[in-house]
């Protein structure tokens, strides 16, 4: 039997739902086929939330551990992991539930299995239990996301080598745990099982972590994270993992050619995302892929095919949950007919670790690429009152603003709250805003965001507390 429907859209993501329920608002009669059997993605079901309820648990664990230096005594702090674990599936299951919910509210029609497909209006769902329907849609979003990459040659068993799925659900905290990769991935994962009691090695082939984001920041993080027990191996790379008893040897090659053994009870591997094309059967419908085997799409999201449009993970861009969004939202207006638009010089990227690290615009390498003259306002939380009153006060702000028109270009924070923080300046850059903007807006006392402010003072160097 076939059921027939104005949109379809393959995935229900962050990028996937969003755009189901803005087409549904739109008027159009919508479906979502989804196949991991809960609906939100790799964010809501073993990225974004999960990740976050762990980095916050963890982190409250580290805090009340430590919490008699500043005169509370709490007596002997246990960590009770199968507890936490069932903690962060709860969240996992609220939101994912809240999802179908608003389906239901939005009268999407939500398929299970998995979709492929037969035709360029037809695609073929298969269930759990091999059953198969087909739909027919005029228009289709194709919004399978990614899934973890590994090194070549290596398979996650996701007990001794994991992938970040992984990571978020060990049964035991891991004696000595190497991460492969210092993207932000490894680094929040790393995070939560360094403050649960791991021994934490993060091995990363490039001389910086969070490759792309602006040097200064990336170095102070790296710091800060080393002050925090957690080890780094710059400009090593992986040649080989081999399981043994104990867990597994990671053998590594630094910069001059040596080769050294890492021994440890887990290593995660975080090097990357690929895009989820495969098994869409898109030679059916004629889809074409870019050179990194990415779902190519023009501006407005259309695939080589008039009907079929591509969103998210699966296409050019950060792979951030945010990013596929505002994707959703943008093509299912523009399937509607409107202009549906993204700012990509407005998206932040957030570090949930603490201190966070935010970012946003662009960087002072990419200004110095683009040659393009820039001011830079910088401010330290150690000056910012909020900060020093609750003794959270590592890391700055630093705001790029153009050198002769003023306009704000970029900002990279690092600091307490920073992932909130940044939304201020997204804001202000979408309108335009100069870096006098912001210093001539008035923020509250005592907050964090009045690093912002003072930020943007010192970009004509006339910061008042420093
Ligand atoms: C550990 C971790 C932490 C993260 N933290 C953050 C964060 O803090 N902030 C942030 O912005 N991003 C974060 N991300 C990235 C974020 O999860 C992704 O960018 C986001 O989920 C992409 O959304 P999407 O809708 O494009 O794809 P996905 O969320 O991957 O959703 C695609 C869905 O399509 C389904 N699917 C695939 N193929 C088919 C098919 N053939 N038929 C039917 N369904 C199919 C999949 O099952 C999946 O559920 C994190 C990722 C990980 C792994």
């Amino acid at each position: 039997m076939t059921e027939k429907f104005e949109a379809v859209v393959i995935g229900g993501g962050p990028g996937g739902y969003v755009c189901a329920i803005r087409l549904a608002q739109l008027g159009f009669k919508t479906a979502c086929v989804e196949s991991r059997g809960s609906l939100g993605g790799t964010c809501l079901n073993v990225g974004c939330i999960p990740s976050k309820s762990l980095l916050n648990l963890s982190d409250e664990f580290h805090k009340v551990k430590n919490l008699s230096k500043k005169g509370i005594e709490v007596g002997d702090v246990k960590l009770n992991l199968e507890k936490m674990m069932k903690s962060k599936d709860k969240a996992v299951t609220v939101l994912t539930k809240g999802v179908e919910f608003l389906f239901k509210k939005n009268k999407v029609s939500y398929f299970k299995g998995t979709a492929s497909f037969k035709s360029k209006n037809e695609i073929l769902v298969k269930d759990s239990n091999n059953d198969e329907k087909i739909i027919n849609a005029n228009k289709i979003v194709i919004a399978t996301g990614s899934a973890p990459l590994s090194l070549p040659g290596i398979k996650f068993d996701e007990t001794t080598i994991l992938s970040s799925t992984g990571a978020l659900k060990i049964d035991h905290v891991p004696k000595k745990m190497i991460v492969v990769g210092g993207g932000y991935i490894g680094l929040e994962m790393g995070s939560v099982w360094s403050r649960l009691g791991s021994e934490v090695h993060v091995i990363e082939f490039l001389e910086n972590i969070t490759p792309g984001m602006d040097t200064e920041i990336s170095k102070e993080f790296m710091k800060i994270l080393k002050k925090q027990g957690i080890q780094f191996h710059m400009q090593h790379k992986v040649k080989q993992i081999v399981k043994n008893n104990s867990g597994a040897t990671v053998t590594t090659v630094d910069k001059e050619g040596k080769e050294i053994d890492f021994d440890c009870n887990v290593v995660l591997i975080s090097v990357g995302r690929k895009p989820n094309t495969e098994g869409l059967n898109l030679k059916a419908a004629g889809v074409q892929l870019d050179e990194k085997m990415r779902i190519k799409t023009d501006k407005n999201f259309r695939t080589n095919l008039d009907n079929i449009f591509a969103i998210g993970d699966v296409i050019k861009g950060p792979m951030l949950a945010h990013k596929a969004e505002d994707e959703g939202i943008a093509v299912a207006e523009n399937i509607a007919g409107q202009s549906g638009h993204v700012n990509y010089d407005t998206i932040p990227g957030v570090v949930y670790t603490t201190p966070e690290v935010a970012s946003i615009g662009k960087t002072e390498e990419q200004l110095k690429e683009m040659k393009i003259d820039y001011k830079i306002g910088k401010f330290s939380f150690m000056a910012n009152s909020r900060a020093k009153a609750i003794d959270d006060a590592e890391g700055f702000v630093k705001i790029l603003a153009d050198a002769k028109t003023d306009k704000v270009l970029g900002a990279h924070l690092i600091g307490p709250h920073a992932g909130e923080l940044v939304a201020e300046i997204g804001v202000a850059m979408e309108f335009g805003a100069s870096s006098e903007d912001l210093a001539r807006t008035c923020h509250a006392h005592p907050t964090f965001s009045e690093a912002i402010k003072e930020a943007a003072l010192s970009v004509e160097k006339r910061a008042i507390h420093s």
